[in-house]
C-alpha cells in the first residue's frame, strides 16, 4: 500500500485531504503542531472513513523529529499543507511567517532529500499572482504578491523550482488555490477559524448561525455586474481531489509543475450572500462599507491546464458549497469546541 505524509493534516484543507486519501486506499501519517487546528478533526476523519491514520504532533521545523519520522516510515510522497495563512497577521509578524512557511518547507525538503523521498505536492495560492487586471488568470500570468504571506508562498515555489532544476529525480506539484470554501458533505469536518473570520464564507456562516451580527460588504462600486467583488470559490472536496490527481500526474512526470485549482467561475459577494440565504433558509444581515485595501474587483482562475494535464475539474457549484458549509456550521456551531 502507498504511504504518504500529510503535513498540516489536522487543518481545514489537510483534514479533507486525509479523508480522500484514506478512501482512495492510501496509508496516511499526519504531522501537525496543532498551532491552528484541533486533533478532533482527525478523530472525525477516522469516523467518516472508518479507517485509521497515524498522527504525530510535531513542528516541521524540528529537524531531529522530522529525520526520525522519515526513518520510521517509507513514504512514497508528501502533501505539504503546514503553514500560516492569515494575510493581516503576516503583515504584522513577517518573521514568524517567513520562518514557519519558508524555513518549515526548507527543513521538510532537506529531510525528504536525505530519506530519498522526492515526490511533493505543495499548497500554493493564487495570492502569488498579486493584483491582476486580466481575468481569467492562467499560470503564465506574472507573479507579484502584495503581502508577506503571498511572498512566502512565492519564495517556496522558487525554492522548489531550484531544487527540481538541480536534481532531476524530484517530482513536484505546485497547486495554486483560488478561494477554498465549503465542508465535507458529512458535516463532520469543516473550517474552524480561531477568531473572527477574515474570509467571506466563514463570516457569512457565522452571521447565519447568530455568532456574528452583520456582514460588512467591502465595497459595491467595483466594475462588476452588481458592484461587489468577484472571486472563484472552490469546494474543498474538489480542491483536495485535485491533489489526488496531482499525485497520479507525478507518477508519470518528473520535474516541477504549476497548476491553478479553481472552478473558472466568478461569483460576487451579493451572489454568495443570496446562495447562502437559500441554503440556510435564513436572512444574512449585511451592510455595504468601504472597499478593503488591497482587494481587486475580480479574480478567477483559468483552470484549463489542470483540466487537461491533471484530468481534474471542479464539480461542486456555489449552491452545493453553501449547503455543505451550512451543514458543518449547524452541526458544529462552535467548530471543534462543540462536543
Ligand atoms: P489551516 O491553518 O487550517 O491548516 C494548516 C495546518 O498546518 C494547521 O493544522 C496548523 O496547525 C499546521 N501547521 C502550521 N505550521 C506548522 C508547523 N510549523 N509544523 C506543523 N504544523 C504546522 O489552513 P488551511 O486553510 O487548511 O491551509 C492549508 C494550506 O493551504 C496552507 O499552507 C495555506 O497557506 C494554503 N492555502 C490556503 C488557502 C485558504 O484559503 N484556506 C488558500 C490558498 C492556500
Ligand atoms: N468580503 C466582504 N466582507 C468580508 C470578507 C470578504 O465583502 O467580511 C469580500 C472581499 O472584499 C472579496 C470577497 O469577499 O471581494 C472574498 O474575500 P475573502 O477574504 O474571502 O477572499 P480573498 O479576498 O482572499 O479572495
Amino acid at each position: 500500500m502507498t504511504e504518504v505524509l500529510v503535513t498540516g493534516g489536522a487543518g481545514y484543507i489537510g483534514s479533507h485531504m486525509c479523508v480522500e486519501l484514506l478512501q482512495a486506499g492510501y496509508d496516511v501519517v499526519v504531522a501537525d503542531n496543532l498551532s491552528n487546528s484541533s486533533a478532533r478533526s482527525l478523530q472525525a476523519v477516522q469516523r467518516i472513513t472508518q479507517k485509521p491514520l497515524s498522527f504525530v504532533e510535531m513542528d516541521i521545523r524540528d529537524e531531529e523529529r522530522l529525520a526520525a519520522l522519515f526513518r520510521s516510515h517509507r513514504f512514497d510522497a508528501v502533501l505539504h499543507f503546514a503553514g500560516l495563512k492569515a494575510v493581516a497577521e503576516s503583515v504584522a509578524e513577517p518573521l514568524r511567517y517567513y520562518d514557519n512557511n519558508v524555513n518549515g518547507t526548507l527543513r521538510l525538503v532537506e529531510a525528504m532529500s536525505s530519506a530519498g523521498v522526492k515526490t511533493l505536492v505543495f499548497s500554493s495560492s493564487a495570492t502569488v499572482y498579486g493584483t491582476q487586471e486580466r481575468v481569467p488568470i492562467d499560470e503564465s500570468a506574472g507573479t507579484a504578491p502584495t503581502n508577506p504571506y503571498g511572498r512566502t508562498k512565492l519564495q517556496v515555489e522558487q525554492l522548489l523550482h531550484d531544487l527540481g532544476d538541480a536534481d532531476a529525480q524530484w517530482r513536484i506539484s505546485l497547486l495554486r488555490y483560488f478561494n477554498p470554501v465549503g465542508a465535507h458533505p458529512s458535516g463532520e469536518i469543516g473550517e474552524d477559524p480561531n477568531d473572527i473570520p477574515n474570509n467571506l464564507m466563514p463570516y457569512i456562516a457565522q452571521v447565519a448561525i447568530g455568532r456574528l451580527p452583520c456582514l460588512r460588504v467591502f465595497g459595491d462600486d467595483y466594475a462588476t455586474a452588481d458592484g461587489t467583488g468577484v472571486r472563484d470559490y472552490i469546494h474543498v472536496v474538489d480542491l483536495v481531489n485535485g491533489h489526488l490527481r496531482a499525485l497520479d500526474y507525478l507518477q508519470a512526470n518528473t520535474g516541477v509543475a504549476v497548476h491553478n485549482l479553481g472552478s473558472g467561475r466568478g461569483h460576487s459577494v451579493l451572489e454568495v450572500i443570496a446562495a447562502f440565504e437559500r441554503a440556510s433558509g435564513r436572512p444574512i444581515a449585511h451592510e455595504v462599507v468601504a472597499r478593503r485595501p488591497g482587494d481587486v474587483a475580480r479574480s478567477f482562475a483559468d483552470p484549463g491546464k489542470a483540466n487537461r494535464e491533471l484530468n481534474w475539474t471542479a464539480t461542486h457549484d456555489l449552491e452545493r458549497i453553501c449547503q455543505d458549509a451550512w451543514k458543518w456550521q449547524t452541526r458544529h456551531p462552535d467548530g471543534y469546541r462543540t462536543a
